[in-house]
């Protein structure tokens, strides 16, 4: 299924549509003045993205993919605000949440980021892809904007009397921020939190994703909180637990496994029916589950490559 969603994203990512074209995300309003947009089933906006509407301004959290995903989430931001769209915080570098900024700089917006995205934002995406680039998306990479505003520490943000606080995180990336309106009580996780599927762990570290995920889940007021995760539906502290409970059961089985002396395809049979078994909700791939095998084995092996931090 992985396969099939890049495959759309990537059209998407190049593509125009028309002016009649369906939205590519469903909206949700979490609380006053907040909304998540949530991929659509076809996954043509390729990730998560959402908004805080305050008194003097708009902000938005990651950008989506492609430029029309962005474009239709100004075009819904205009339906509801006159109020100018002031910021766009890219939760992180990947260009499934920075491929659409530059149509939010075009709508006004300062691109705020965690220090290291200017460094990876061209370069680390490449990567990414690996053999499924092509020269016309490592063009569209090339030319992505680098953003404006980098920090490696939390920012508040005041949206007149409005606050949000942007928090650095660990786990993802390396260079993750996650975004939270505490009037509203929504925190957007980005690639943080994924809902009833498993993340993509190519950059990521697990035993600090975990750690970070239980902060998330033990923050006051947890129970109330809405999570906005980067892929699946709008989620809660639950959601959040078991997000992390599929992290650490993929730890745990792939040390079983290692301690086994299994390795390669022999590792991926053992840990695949487990965990496909332990998460019978989750949509699982085989693609997805080779992946998150082979980045955990090396994880707990010490031979994973992570990208490495940038000054400024
Ligand atoms: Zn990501």
């Amino acid at each position: 299924m992985r396969r099939l969603v890049l495959a759309v994203a990537l059209l998407a990512f190049g593509g125009s549509a028309s002016a009649q074209a369906p939205l590519p995300f469903v909206l949700k309003q979490v609380g006053p003045g907040v909304y998540a947009a949530i991929d659509g089933p076809a996954h043509k906006a390729g990730s998560n993205a959402g908004f805080v509407i305050g008194d003097d301004g708009v902000l938005v959290v990651d950008a989506f993919f492609n430029q029309d995903a962005a474009r239709a989430l100004v075009s819904e931001i205009r339906r509801l605000t006159p109020k100018p769209i002031r910021y766009v915080v890219n939760t992180h570098y990947h260009a499934d949440h920075t491929g659409g900024d530059q149509m939010l700089r075009d709508a006004g917006a300062i691109i705020i980021a965690h220090r290291n995205v200017r460094g990876w934002v061209r370069v680390n995406n490449i990567n990414l892809f690996g053999d499924r680039i092509t020269p016309e998306l490592r063009a569209r990479i090339e030319a992505l904007p680098l953003p404006d505003v980098v920090t490696d520490k939390d920012l508040t943000v005041w949206l007149g009397s409005r606050k949000v606080v942007v928090r650095t995180v660990l786990g993802h990336t390396g260079g993750d921020l996650t975004i939270f309106v505490p009037d509203a009580k929504v925190l957007f996780c980005g690639d943080m939190l994924w809902r009833k599927v498993p993340p993509n762990l190519i950059d990521g570290s697990v035993s600090e994703w975990a750690e970070s995920d239980a902060t998330f889940a033990n923050m006051p007021g947890a129970a109330q909180i809405r999570y906005i995760p980067g892929h699946g539906d709008v989620a809660d502290m639950k959601d959040v637990r078991e997000f992390r409970g599929y992290l650490l059961d993929l730890r745990r089985l792939v040390g079983e496994g290692r301690k086994a002396r299994l390795s390669g395809d022999a590792l991926l049979q053992n840990v695949a029916p487990k965990i496909k078994a332990m998460h019978p909700d989750w949509t699982i791939s085989d693609r997805a589950i080779a992946a998150e095998v082979k980045y955990m084995d090396q994880e707990l092996a010490g031979t994973k490559k992570r990208p490495v931090p940038q000054s400024d």
